[in-house]
């Protein structure tokens, strides 16, 4: 007598079950039993692909949260800075800021420029030579391609949108700023992402989204996925001058920025590149 229920097919046909299982539990079906992970040679039932959402990615959290200190904590070391209700009060507030030990090695101090309405903020690092030169962030090469991709990219003007750095002041050599110059001006830059109030933040680069974020973590781990500054989205991504040395990742940039417009409700062209 033959066995039409061999061992082999038994088998065979439990994998296929718990993979059926595991699939509706990913589709959200709840009172499952406890998923059992099987071979990947089970057979597997084929679904149709599920539609990609065009809805944009939920905020993530970042790998390693730390609480953005209070604004009532950041504001104390500068009573009164709470009281700018616009840009133009809160740059007089900051004045000839003697703050801290970059004050004397400016040529000016570099605010910020556009939109006080902007839906959209960027906020990099802080100024390089040419920023220093003008009073301008993002200014040179690296300014240039920030200007292309807000304008060629994004169709959008650079008087659209709100551009700042972390730091007002360049860091000597292009150097990284230190933990004591962040802590005398991030203040400023709070205050200018609470007068703004854009409906979302682009991060330019390691340093700017580190020190908002409050991580350590790289920009390759962060980019690509929603984060949040102060109850706004922030879209961490390559800052332009990483693009000169490596416009192999201009791609990546392109892809972090699609996800902003659709946020911000821009049509995305069907070919384009900033
Ligand atoms: S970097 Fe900021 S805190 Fe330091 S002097 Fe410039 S504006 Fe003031």
């Amino acid at each position: 007598m033959s066995n039409s229920g061999s061992v082999p097919d038994r088998n065979a046909l439990t994998a296929t079950l718990r993979d059926y299982v595991e699939q509706l539990r990913e589709e959200g079906l709840e009172g499952l039993p406890a998923g059992v992970r099987v071979a990947r040679e089970a057979p597997h039932i084929e679904t149709p692909p599920t539609p990609r959402a065009e809805a944009p990615a939920p905020i993530s959290s970042s790998p390693e949260p730390r609480p953005a200190p209070a604004a009532a904590e950041m504001f104390s070391k500068y009573p009164g800075l709470e009281k700018t209700s616009t840009l133009e009060e809160l740059r007089a507030f900051i004045g000839d800021c003697q703050r801290c030990k970059l004050a004397p090695l400016r040529k000016n101090l570099v605010f910020g420029v556009g939109n006080p309405n902007a839906e959209l903020m960027f906020i990099g690092e802080g100024p390089g030579a040419d920023e220093d030169l003008k009073g301008e962030p993002f200014v040179g090469r690296a300014g240039q391609l920030l200007t292309d991709i807000i304008e060629r990219g994004m169709a959008l003007t650079r008087s659209d949108v709100y551009i700042c750095n972390v730091i007002k002041c360049r860091p000597p050599e292009n150097r990284n700023p230190e933990a004591d110059e962040v802590a005398a001006c991030e203040p400023f830059m709070l205050r200018q992402i609470e007068i703004v109030k854009p409906k979302v933040i682009v991060g330019l680069g390691t340093f700017a989204v580190q020190a908002v974020l409050k991580v350590k973590t790289p920009i390759s781990k962060l980019r690509g996925r929603w984060h949040e500054v102060r109850g706004i989205r922030m879209m961490p991504t390559f800052h332009p001058a990483y693009l000169l040395r490596n416009p192999g990742d201009k791609r990546l940039v392109w892809a972090d920025v699609q996800e902003v417009m659709k946020v911000l409700g821009i049509p995305i062209p069907r070919r384009s590149g900033a």
